[in-house]
């Protein structure tokens, strides 16, 4: 089999490219999901307007006008966003969609439910090997394979990598909740590193789980679900709405979170959690496989209508001048931030983001902005130490509410 371009992965990113690529009647590609369209099925937290751009709107789960952080047995802050800025995404839902367009939109794009099991590259094509043996010939691929990494596994890693091994689930029978919530939990290391979250959904649902950080790509799925459990049945409000309440099926996974130094080479791009585009301080993945898998497909279509595969590498300048500065920047101090303790976080709450106004902790989620410059660091340090000496009500929780 020959085509133009072809695409592992029909996870979002993957259907973003397809969607990009099948409107062009010139040019063939094939679409191969070896697991099931959107099966790495998790409830994730998006920002409102990626999910109007691409036309996602009623694939949302719920939305929200407000955000919060919550320190266990600590202080919490709540940043009233004046709208409703983030949503929780029907993940497969989504890419049903995604992959419905992709699929009818022309005649050029097909899905094929296969197994990719090698890959060669070659001068001017691509061959795919698949599980029944079959091969396919392209001229360009698009690696979508999320976190199994098809290509970038096969070559050898230059420094450390970082996962986010996430265990949680989606409940119903949820007990009433005061209000929409949308809650990141902070890390702690009896739950996990990388944090948790509480998202209730509406009609008695909610999103709940916790994550760890590791340089290791494989996850510990027992650990992860023993400090699941031990967050479900002691981190207080969460576990008393989740007391009665039924698990309807897990989400689990594992987000790389170190982007890959070369996204292209030659005529191969890597996207998505394959390429370890998900934000390194938030773990989100989404707009960036929604953007960059399109992006991806729109340099393909380039790179052949030129007969110019080097055009590719303008996909790896593009990323790079939108979101290199703020990787690396978080990257510096991953291990580290991500192990930190109580203390660091009650800091963080009380000194950091209790001066941040709504739209600067919108813009701190998704670009990493508005971060503390180092007087700012010395001067609040300073000041913080000195009401812990002098104020008694220093040490007590303290919970916030900012409003813009
Ligand atoms: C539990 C969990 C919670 C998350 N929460 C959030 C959140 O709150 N906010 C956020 O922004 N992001 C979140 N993420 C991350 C986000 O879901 C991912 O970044 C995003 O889905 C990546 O999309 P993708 O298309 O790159 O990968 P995927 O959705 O993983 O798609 C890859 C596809 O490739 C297929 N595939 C892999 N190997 C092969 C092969 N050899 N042959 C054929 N097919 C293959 C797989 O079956 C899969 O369908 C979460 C992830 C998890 C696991």
């Amino acid at each position: 089999m020959d085509c133009d371009i072809a695409i592992i992965g029909a996870g979002i990113a993957g259907l973003s490219a397809a969607c990009a690529v099948s409107g062009v009647k010139d040019y063939s590609s094939i679409l191969i999901e070896g697991r099931g369209v959107g099966s790495n099925n998790p409830s994730p937290l998006t920002f409102a307007d990626i999910i109007d751009e691409f036309d996602l709107v009623d694939c949302c789960r719920e939305t929200y006008d407000s955000f919060v952080f919550h320190n266990w047995k600590g202080s919490s802050i709540a940043h009233r966003l004046g709208r409703e800025a983030l949503i929780v995404l029907d993940y497969k839902k989504a890419c049903a969609k995604l992959a419905e367009r992709a699929v009818k939109r022309g005649t050029s794009t097909v899905l094929m439910e296969r197994f990719v099991t090698g890959i060669s590259e070659g001068e001017n094509l691509v061959t795919i090997r698949l599980d029944d043996d079959t091969h396919i010939r392209s001229r360009i691929l698009i690696d979508a394979s999320g976190s199994s990494q098809v290509i970038a596994s096969r070559s050898k890693k230059d420094g450390v990598s970082y996962y986010s091994h996430v265990y949680g689930g989606s409940f119903a029978n949820v007990g009433p909740i005061p209000y929409k919530l949308c809650c990141f939990l902070l890390p702690n290391p009896s739950f996990g590193t990388g944090g948790g979250w509480f998202y209730s959904l509406g009609q008695g649902r909610a999103s709940f789980g916790y994550a760890t950080i590791s340089s290791d790509p494989g996850p510990d799925f027992g650990a992860l679900r023993e400090n699941f459990e031990r967050a479900r049945s002691t981190f207080e409000p969460y576990s008393k709405y989740l007391a009665n309440a039924h698990l309807e099926y897990s989400e689990s996974g594992v987000i790389p979170i170190s982007h890959a130094k070369r996204f292209v080479r030659h005529n191969v791009i890597v996207v998505g959690d394959a390429a370890g585009m998900a934000t390194n301080w938030t773990c989100m993945g989404i707009e960036p496989s929604l953007r960059y898998g399109r992006l991806a497909g729109e340099m393909a279509v380039l790179a052949l209508s030129r007969n110019d595969p080097p055009v590719l590498n303008t996909f790896q300048s593009l990323w790079e001048e939108a979101n290199k500065d703020s990787f690396d920047r978080a990257a510096k101090n991953l291990a580290g931030f991500w192990s930190s303790d109580h203390y660091f976080w009650e800091w963080i709450i009380k000194n950091d983001l209790a001066f941040l106004t709504p739209a600067q902790l919108l813009d701190r989620l998704r670009w990493n902005r508005h971060l503390l410059k180092k007087h700012q660091i010395l001067y609040r340090a300073l000041r913080h130490r000195t009401r812990l000496v002098f104020h008694r009500g220093a040490h007590r929780a303290h919970h916030f509410v900012v409003t813009e």
